[in-house]
């Protein structure tokens, strides 16, 4: 291997958990795949190939930038949806682009609008509600102000969709809230009926919401961290297990993170190694120097707690984490050499490091550990065989 690290991406997990998730969701849900942030740190360019070979024909973004990267990367039809930021400028080559695009404000409507009108084309919106995250959305008043404003101008609109975002359906302490808005979303829904208006897609959930409410479904799910083979916390993972007798996982990781071994040291008890003084051999020690650092997606909140994995056994990380490098404790591991294997994410042997024991002593969210690994790695797929 000629690269100082790797990212893999392994498809029978994409399948695996499409599988499961089309199972589990059924034929009425459309499931939209969330792939913003690179794809959650994926690499979009790879993993919508991959994606749409096992049967997704909906993604969901937030930037407009996004859209045409995925776009770009589709060989047949999908549809891509824009949930958050599309410039003014950026929200005529939207519509001509057929992007489907949120609406949170009566602003990106009149833009939308002007910019229908001059294409002569329709823009094709998901109306926003705000149901009480107060982040973004259409509250009761300006949603009246949106319907009047639609049905002036029924030949620049298609209303694809009708949804809401939850405050954090992955925590039962949570509860309360979710189930306010739940009710506040459904009578958003009836006085858009009321207007004739009727939305192809009424959508709410996203992967913990899909799982621990399931009347949320309605008719489309956005799912993100799910589909790359992650629960959104342990509550819903267990929410989940719960009443099954098999108690595995069945979800996959997609991605795998390997580096390998640039060089190896001996170190005599008494001595600090590396920056400062954050760490001193009490022993005599064997140490591998790895070139993977902070600048590299690993977080210098690992320093002297992080793990790696070198000739299938579990190694610490000593000292603290450098801008391209981080050194491991190889003192109990016989016969390594330059060169071997280093595992940073994912399996080597009958041990795994999963990005959940990196978040848990990192004390990041899974969601953040992934989607800081740099678009600058090299991505290769492992291909089912
Ligand atoms: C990111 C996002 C999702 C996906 O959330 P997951 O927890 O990763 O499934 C769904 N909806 C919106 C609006 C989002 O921003």
């Amino acid at each position: 291997m000629n690269l100082s690290s790797i990212i893999t991406l392994n498809e029978k997990s994409v399948q695996n958990n499409i599988d499961f998730l089309k199972k589990k969701l059924g034929k009425n849900v459309k499931i939209s795949a969330v792939v913003k942030a690179n794809a959650y740190g994926h690499g979009i360019e790879h993993i919508v190939p991959l994606f749409e070979k096992h049967g997704i024909d909906h993604y969901s973004v937030f930037y407009y930038s996004e859209a045409v990267r995925v776009l770009n990367s589709l060989s047949g039809h999908s549809t891509i949806m824009i949930m958050g930021w599309i410039s003014d400028e950026n929200i005529k080559d939207a519509i001509e682009n057929g992007f489907e695009f949120f609406v949170f404000n009566i602003e990106r409507l009149q833009v939308a609008l002007e910019n229908a009108k001059k294409l002569k084309i329709k823009a094709k919106i998901h109306l926003e509600a705000e149901t009480g995250m107060n982040r973004s959305g259409l509250n009761a008043k300006v949603l009246n102000e949106a319907i009047s404003m639609i049905i002036e101008n029924k030949e620049f609109f298609e209303v694809v969709g009708f949804c809401t975002h939850l405050a954090g359906p992955e925590s039962i302490s949570n509860h309360l809230r979710i189930q306010k808005q739940i009710k506040k979303y459904q009578k958003m829904l009836f006085v858009l009926k009321a207007n004739d208006i009727i939305p192809k897609y009424r959508h709410v959930a996203n992967s913990a919401a899909s799982f621990v409410y399931p009347k949320t479904r309605f008719d489309l799910v956005r799912i993100g961290i799910m589909i790359y083979g992650f629960w959104s916390s342990t509550e819903t993972f267990i929410h989940y297990i719960n009443n099954k007798r098999d108690k595995t996982d069945p979800l996959k990781r997609i991605l795998g993170w390997n580096s390998q071994i640039m060089s190896i040291k001996e170190i005599k008890s008494g001595e600090f190694v590396s920056y400062g003084i954050s760490y001193l051999a009490q022993t005599d020690i064997r140490t591998a120097l790895i070139p993977i650092g902070y600048a590299s997606g690993y977080s210098r909140s690992l320093s002297n707690k992080g793990r790696v994995l070198i000739r299938g056994q579990r190694c610490g990380v000593i000292g603290v984490v450098n801008m391209n490098m981080i050194i491991a404790d190889i003192t109990n591991v016989p016969d390594v050499e330059i060169g071997d294997e280093v595992v940073i994410i994912g399996k080597q042997g009958d041990l795994e490091i999963k990005v959940s024991a990196f978040s848990d002593i990192s004390d990041m969210l899974n969601y953040e550990v992934l989607t800081h690994l740099p678009a600058s790695l090299t991505r290769k797929i492992l291909l089912n065989q």
